[in-house]
Order: C-alpha cells, then structure tokens, then sequence
C-alpha cells in the first residue's frame, strides 16, 4: 500500500522548465518509480483522493478562483504545481498585491541578493493592500534590504569555516547540520543562509556532495545527531530524500535524524500521505517547522502539522523575533498557543541573525526578554520556547533569561517569579556567592 501511494505521488514530477528547485541538476533517476505507476482510471481515481489531502480554507479558494481561474483545485493541492508557479516577478506579483514603491524597486533590483519566490498558497495569505502586513514583509523584499549596518556579515555565523566538506557544518561535538540543498519554495527575507540560496557554486543538490557528507558522518563515530536543513529539504523528490533519509539511516553510530523545514507553512501540500509513509520509516526522525506568526495557522497548515504528529514525527518550532512582525507578548501568545493545538511544540526563539540589509528586522534584545518574561508562568510550560542568540563569529546558540534568579542573602538563593514577588530557597549544599 505504501508503495502504491508513492508511485501515485511520483506520478506528476515537477517541470524543468520554470523550476524553482533545480531540477536540471538533479542527480538521482526517479524514472523507474514514474514508470511503474499504474495508468488505468481506477488507479486515477484513488490518486485524486490521495491528492486532495486537505480542506482549502475560503481565503485560499477565493484567491484560486480569483487570480488561478482555470486550474483545478486538483492542481493548486499539487505540490509540484505550487513550485512550478512559485511568484518571482514583479508583473505577476503586482497583479496580486498593490506594491509600495518600495518594494516594486526592490523587486527590480533585487539581483545579486535572496532571490524572491512566493507559493502561490502563500500569496493568498498576504494582505493585498498593506506593505507593512506581517506575511507580507516576512517575504516581499523592500529597499531596505539595501541597507547594510555595521556588523552584518554574509557568514554571521561563521558556519563556513566549520564546514570540513561541502554541505557539513560541525560545530557541536555530537551533531551535524547537513545543508542537503540550497532552493526552498518560498524565500524569507530575513535568511540567516542567504548566501548560499540558489548560487550556483553553492549547488548542494549533487550525488557527490552527498556521498563526501555521509562518508564524513560515517568516519565520525561520535555524530549521533544528524539535522538536515538548507534550503528546505521537503523541497526534494520523494525518492531523493528517501535515498538520504535511508543513507543516514543506515549508520549506527546516527541516533536521531532531523529535518528542518519551513513547508509545511509556506507549501503544505508537499506533506502528502507518501511524504509521511517515507518520513516514519525513519524514526526516530524529529521535525522543527519554521513558523512566524499566528496568520500562518491556517487550516491547511494544521492538517499537514496534524499529518505529521500523527506519523509519530515529534514536531518544534523554530521562530525568527522580528521587528513589527511578531515582537510583542499578544502576538507571540497567539502563536504558541495555536501551535500547541496542532500538537507543535514552541522550541527555539530565535534573535536574528545581523545578515547584511536585516536591520528593519532585528529588534533589541531586550524585546525578547520581554516576551519570555510574558510568556512565562501566564501561559504552559510547554508553550514558552528557549529564547536564544546565534552568537555571530561561530559561538553556537546561547540561551537568555530574564533575570529569575536575582542574588544571596544568608543562605538563601533570592528568586523572583514572573509576577515580580521575591522567593527564598535554602540552598544549604551551594556555595555562596553573587549572582551579580
Ligand atoms: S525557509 Fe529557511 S532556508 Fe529557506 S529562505 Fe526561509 S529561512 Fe532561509
């Protein structure tokens, strides 16, 4: 049964033409797998059922009926239809959205920078007219992309210089981030790997960049924790990321497999039954999703997470703190509390990352104290995420707190709680010394 369902999925490859993911260069042959799906009317039938995963929400199929006239709703659930037709141009993307000029410059001048690319399930969630919309400003480049600040670096942190072969960053002594690709089907402005999205000398969808990585992992005995990123990884083939998935599987010293991903959110038709009959063969395999605010909560985004949960895939979420766009304790409650309903658990808060031109984005620090401080003892511990900064120059991620721990007095550790009382605890057994 398992197989049926992928032949079916593979059935309607992604084009070469207006590819988004590259799919010129692919490297491994799908063909037998397309070839061996059954034809008949009967089989088409079941696939269109497989195919129509999901309920679309009104917004989704208003904006179809509206600017996609002629497609079915068979081909707007179809994953590689979404990244065939991703939006790249200012003529198509000006069709859908009244653009500042701001961003119409910034769309014309954008070359040499993070290429722009919007789902078109993406597109529907953005507010037409306003440019300060938090979906919109996440993906619609603006001239101050321009604006590089001092300590912005291409490499913020310093991930190249931790790369022992092409697509490997070791930087902790356990674990690997293994940047498997370099296209994702939908751009954030904001990218901490700007600098490698869709270079061609940075082409990580290659069989020979693959095979030096996973040498490399097997020659390291103390890898036990592979994380595969990118670009998004989701945006490859069944059969590719199966390949990888069953590579990595394969050795014994890999305890965890993970896989970092925005799809779910910006291509949720990507999570089809096939994808997640391959992705549970692999457990224990580990997801985080990368979600930015609560309009992406949409009903075809929760039943791809819901999809997920439900193949046993334990799921985190990872968030980007940004200015004017999900900054403040109402905003960010929303979020973490919808995620827990679709059975995501808030991971990681992230500061972001001083890329160059990512100034109109980073907020103080500050800020995200202050939203883990209204986060904390007013809502589930499950709920509150690990507020961290990517320390620029390769120091990894360091947590930060708001100040709970606040000095000594005669024994006693002095604790404040998230309501500002003052706590004692006897801590007999620690040494005594200044918490300041
Ligand atoms: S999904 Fe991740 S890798 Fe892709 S553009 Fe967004 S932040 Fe960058």
């Amino acid at each position: 049964m398992e197989n049926e369902t992928l032949f079916t999925e593979e059935a309607e490859p992604p084009g070469r033409k207006t590819g988004l993911v590259k799919m010129e260069n692919e490297v491994i042959d799908f063909s037998s797998l397309v070839a061996a799906a059954p034809q008949t009317q009967t089989v088409k039938q079941k696939s269109d059922r497989i195919l129509f995963p999901f309920k679309d929400s009104a917004r989704s199929r208003l904006f179809r009926k509206k600017y996609y006239p002629d497609i079915t709703r068979f081909e707007w659930f179809d994953w590689h239809w979404q990244l065939r037709h991703a939006i790249r141009d200012v003529q198509t993307l000006s069709r859908m959205l009244v653009l500042s000029d701001s961003e119409r410059q910034a769309m014309l001048h954008h070359a040499g920078s993070l290429p722009v690319s919007i789902t078109p399930y993406y597109a529907s969630l953005l507010n037409y007219r306003d440019s300060s919309s938090p979906l919109r400003r996440c993906v619609v480049p603006v001239m101050d992309e321009c604006l590089h600040t001092a300590g912005e670096e291409e490499d913020p942190l310093n991930e190249d210089a931790d790369s022992p072969v092409p697509g490997i960053v070791h930087r902790y002594p356990d674990r690997v981030l293994f940047l498997v690709t370099d296209s994702c089907s939908t751009y954030c402005r904001y990218c901490t790997r700007s600098r490698i999205i869709e270079r061609s000398n940075q082409h990580l969808i290659d069989l020979d960049k693959w095979e030096r990585a996973i040498s490399y992992i097997e020659n390291n005995t103390n890898i036990r924790d592979v994380l595969l990123s990118g670009g998004d990884p989701l945006t490859l083939s069944d059969n590719k990321l199966e390949w990888l998935l069953g590579r990595l599987h394969k050795i014994r010293h890999v305890e965890l497999l993970r896989i970092g991903t925005k799809v779910p959110v910006v291509l949720p038709q990507r999570i089809t039954p096939a994808l997640t009959a391959i992705l549970r063969k692999y457990h224990p395999l580990w997801m985080s999703i990368h979600i930015t605010h609560p309009d992406e909560l949409t009903p075809e985004m929760s039943a791809a997470c819901i999809r997920l949960a439900d193949a046993g895939i334990p799921l985190g979420s990872q968030t980007v703190l940004l200015s004017g766009i999900n900054d403040d304790v109402e905003t960010m409650t929303r979020l973490v509390h919808g995620q827990l309903q679709i059975r995501v658990r808030p991971y990681y808060l992230y500061q972001c990352d001083p890329i160059p031109g990512s100034s109109h984005f980073r907020t103080p620090i500050s800020k995200g104290l202050e939203i883990i401080q209204g986060l904390r003892g007013y809502t589930t511990g499950y709920a509150v995420p690990t507020y961290v900064v990517d320390a620029p120059g390769g120091g990894g991620k360091i947590p930060l707190l708001p100040e709970y721990a606040i000095g000594w007095d005669k024994g006693d550790l002095l604790l404040r709680n998230y309501e500002g009382n003052i706590f004692r605890y006897p801590d007999n057994h620690a040494e005594q010394k200044d918490i300041h």
